[in-house]
């Protein structure tokens, strides 16, 4: 679709893909609070910001972090990408485009890196705005939808024939009043210079005053309301900038210029801990009307009604001066060790998510760091409260700083913790917890794990927030908890008032808003089926599974933890298809002990009451770092040292952990699984290592050594494995991954990573037959063997045993029980010859459809 432009004003397209945001999401008050001008901002996907319309590039900072465009028609629009960007000082931006140039819509920009403004910046939401003054003002635009480059963004139109200005002053005139003329020279300080914000602040700061004012540097000058020319004179730190006003407001107007320029903005500034009120929340509009809905993203899947119930959050307040050193020395130690005692009180035993979230609380409230940076500001004059935000705030910049995403949980962590131990620092900790009414659906900008903790479980039917992740710490409690959640819902959620009635959809993505009796009592009859037949399939799920004539089909647990093996039994699996290992491994200085490995297998196996347990090797490699195995840098870790390679690159550990597996009673429960596999040579190095292992602990019973199937290698070698291996288990994961070659995180291609795609497929069936052929198992322990669609297919390709995550165990069952052989065979026949995985996907939906006719309800 190409720019139009006629009477009725503007479409701008969208210059970059990505998900549209309204403006109020934009964690700056600059552009959440419009005063650079109106729009919305993009949550970018793509790389490239494209032109929206035709026009002439009007300002193209050196930093190349922003562009503005005037289209033919005379409107002004601003594209910044990511916020806080200027400070990359250029670094991940590259021009296509100079200041001056005319361009075509659609004509490339910018090129960004994503990654780096991902990791360095404050965010990656890009504000596409309509300049403040510019004579258009936005018609409609098109939010929270997914967008491609050239999809329609907005439809502007001019504001009236004086260019919409109406009685103020716009960026191209001023209001000549008799009076004094003043004139002040001032040195910038800004550290970015003039760029977008200071712009919008110096032209917001004029608003209510009248008179000329002018400001002129580096031999330009510009008019001091009009943002684009601020930004255009390319002002830096360091230089001397003239600032002219005239009229009755001069030297009121030269004060407020001359005040911003010169103050030092980001070097003392530290990130708030609660975002501060009075942004982007405050300037919410009208209520969300009755029967709309509210897309967002599932963080736990589910469906609930009940009413709105906003979370009830507050400031804390903190005092900057202390009251000497010893007295807020003695406080801070005070509400640590009150912290530590609550947190050490909910640790109990096991490692349920909740109680790895509170070990990882315990663990920073322990750092020395920490602390030692609060008893510095301390040691300056600082209160507590204020020294202990003040470190919180520093340590979540260093981490953010990190060229690592995995940091993001930390930093969640630690803005936790600091708002636990400044609770009590304030005295608001002994503050009841909000009561909840019945059936109620909590409505917030943000949740922290501690906040969902502390709230009456049992009358918590949903949540709803306006930011946030689906992997976040508090969306993986939700789910432990089986609180359906929706985040990144946007501002929509702060309108929606108290008790107003809320269905949420968190299986479709949506919050429906008052949609009405009939729904709701739909809904409400919905859920009333759905427990029922969990109920009943719970019981079902106990028993052994078989299909519908009677083929023996094993459904196993993945498990990771004590809890998920007590999931597991619970849930009905017949045993656990793999136990990653890595959970003792990871986070700790040096590796576990033989005699803690023994004693940890041993509890997972008790829990499992005797059903066989699969303990997979340790699959680690340069993609997570452990202090007590560095590692050569690597390129490409998933190419690198990783699973068996790491195992047999460091056969100590290796030795340890098989003697380790070896020793758990009764002797026949466990059976080795190896990773990254991908030829027959590594089975027969395990196996001479198994063999001493065995002789060292003596040992006389053997151990089945069974292999994982997750490098196309390993598949298409699968004959010559299965003469080495006694069964295979099919890593569907990293099969995908390596088949397809996208990266298994990547979130650009994650839509694509479909292990139904028919190469997988493929793959999938040759292992099956090669392990026929040598009447070898074949289980499937990878994420499709939780997605029920794929049980069809995956049984008719041959695979004897599903191991699933312990929650979908009781569905999978009563599927499978109702599916014939003749069904699998069928469907897994027509999938190998399908092009690609959505064709798979309906073919396995159809099927689905005609069960669920069958089905009893
Ligand atoms: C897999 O790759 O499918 C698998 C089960 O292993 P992991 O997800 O632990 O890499
Ligand atoms: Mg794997």
């Amino acid at each position: 679709m190409r720019a139009t432009e006629g009477r009725a004003g503007l479409v701008l397209l969208s210059p970059l893909s990505g998900w549209s945001t309204p403006l109020d999401e934009v964690p700056d008050p600059v552009f959440a609070g419009r005063m650079l001008g109106d729009g919305l901002a993009l949550d970018p996907t793509g790389t490239t910001l494209h032109a929206p319309c035709d026009g002439e590039i009007i300002a193209l900072p050196e930093s190349r972090h922003a562009v503005t465009l005037r289209s033919d028609s005379g409107a002004e629009i601003l594209m910044h990408v990511g916020i806080d960007t200027v400070a990359l000082g250029g670094a991940g931006f590259e021009a296509h485009v100079q200041q001056g140039q005319r361009v075509a819509a659609g004509e490339r920009l910018i090129t960004f890196d994503l990654d780096l403004i991902a990791r360095r910046a404050k965010s990656l939401l890009t504000p596409i705005l309509l300049m403040e003054g510019c004579g258009f003002a936005v018609v409609r635009s098109i939010e929270s939808r997914e967008l491609a480059v050239g999809d329609v963004l907005m439809e502007i139109a001019p504001v009236g024939e004086a260019g919409g200005r109406g009685g103020i002053a716009g960026p191209g005139e001023a209001r000549e009043e008799g009076g004094e003329s003043e004139i002040r020279r001032v040195t910038v300080a800004l550290e970015h210079g003039i760029h977008a914000r200071p712009a919008a602040q110096i032209a917001g700061a004029l608003k209510l005053l009248t008179g000329e004012v002018r400001l002129a540097a580096r031999g330009r000058s510009a008019n001091a309301r009009s943002t684009v020319a601020l930004m255009k004179m390319g002002v830096h730190k360091g230089d001397e900038v003239e600032i002219r006003a005239g009229g009755r407001d001069a030297a009121t107007a030269v004060n407020a210029v001359a005040a911003l320029l010169t103050e030092v903005h980001g070097s003392d500034a530290r990130p708030a801990l609660i975002p501060p009120p009075g942004t982007a929340a405050q300037t919410a509009p009208a209520e969300v009307r009755a029967g709309s809905e509210l897309a967002g993203v599932v963080a736990s899947r589910g469906l609930a009604v009940g009413q709105a119930v906003p979370l009830a959050v507050h400031e804390i307040a903190v005092v900057q001066t202390g009251a000497g050193i010893e007295h807020e020395t003695l406080q801070l130690e005070r509400a640590r060790s009150q912290v530590a005692a609550r947190l050490q009180a909910a640790r109990g035993a096991g490692r349920s998510t909740a109680q790895e979230i509170v070990e990882a609380h315990l663990a920073l409230l322990e750092d020395p760091e920490l602390t030692d940076s609060a008893l510095a500001l301390i040691a300056r004059g600082d209160s507590a409260a204020y020294a202990w935000r003040g470190a919180i705030g520093d340590s979540i910049e260093a981490l953010r700083a990190l060229d690592d995403p995995r940091m993001a949980e930390r930093v969640d962590d630690l803005r936790d913790l600091g708002r636990q131990v400044l609770l009590v620092l304030t005295g608001e900790a002994g503050a009841a917890p909000q009561v909840l009414p019945p059936e109620a659906i909590l409505l917030a900008q943000e949740l922290l794990p501690s906040q969902l903790v502390s709230l009456d479980a049992s009358r918590l039917a949903g949540i709803c927030l306006v930011a946030g992740g689906a992997t976040s710490h508090v969306a993986i409690l939700a789910a432990a908890m089986g609180i359906p959640a929706l985040v990144a819902l946007g501002t929509g959620v702060q309108r929606i008032h108290a008790g107003t009635p809320l269905l949420l959809d968190a299986e479709a993505g949506l919050l429906h808003v008052d949609p009405g009796a009939d729904r709701l009592a739909a809904a409400r009859r919905q859920l009333e089926i759905r427990a029922a037949r969990l109920t009943a399939e719970r019981e079902a799920a106990r028993e052994d599974c078989y299909t519908a004539d009677g083929r023996r089909i094993e459904v196993f647990a993945n498990i990771g933890s004590l809890a998920e093996a007590q999931a597991a039994a619970r849930n009905g699996a017949e045993g656990c298809g793999l136990l990653r290992t890595e959970f003792l491994f990871l986070e700790r200085e040096t590796p576990p002990s033989e005699a803690e490995q023994r004693a940890q297998y041993q509890l997972l196996a008790e829990a499992l009451a005797g059903k066989p347990l699969t303990v997979r090797t340790l699959d680690i490699g340069g993609d997570k770092p452990i202090p007590y195995l560095p590692m050569p840098a690597e390129e490409n870790p998933a190419l690198g040292l990783r699973g068996v390679r790491t195992s047999l690159w460091r056969p100590d550990l290796l030795r340890e952990q098989l003697r380790a597996i070896l020793g758990v009673r009764p002797y026949d429960q466990c059976r080795i699984l190896l990773p990254m596999i991908t030829d027959a040579a590594e089975i027969r190095a395990v196996r001479v290592m198994v063999e001493e292992a065995r002789a060292a602990i003596g040992r006389p019973e053997p151990i089945e050594v069974g292999v994982m199937i997750e490098t196309p290698a390993s598949a298409l070698m699968a004959e010559s494995i299965a003469v080495e291996a006694d069964f295979f288990s099919v890593g569907t994961n990293d099969l995908t991954q390596y088949t397809l070659a996208m990266d298994r995180g990547h979130s650009e291609l994650a839509a694509r990573l479909d292990a139904l795609h028919p190469a997988v497929l493929r793959l999938i069936a040759r292992t099956a037959e090669a392990a026929q052929a040598r009447k070898r198992m074949v289980a499937v322990c990878g994420g499709l063997a939780s997605d029920p669609v794929a049980a069809p297919i995956l049984i008719g390709l041959g695979v004897h045993e599903l191991s699933a995550v312990p929650s979908v165990i009781p569905r999978l069952k009563a599927l499978i029980r109702k599916l014939t052989m003749a069904d699998c065979t069928d469907i897994a026949r027509q999938a190998l010859e399908q092009s690609s995985a959505e064709a798979v996907r309906e073919l396995a939906a159809r099927l689905a459809a005609r069960q669920s006719e069958r089905e009893p309800v």
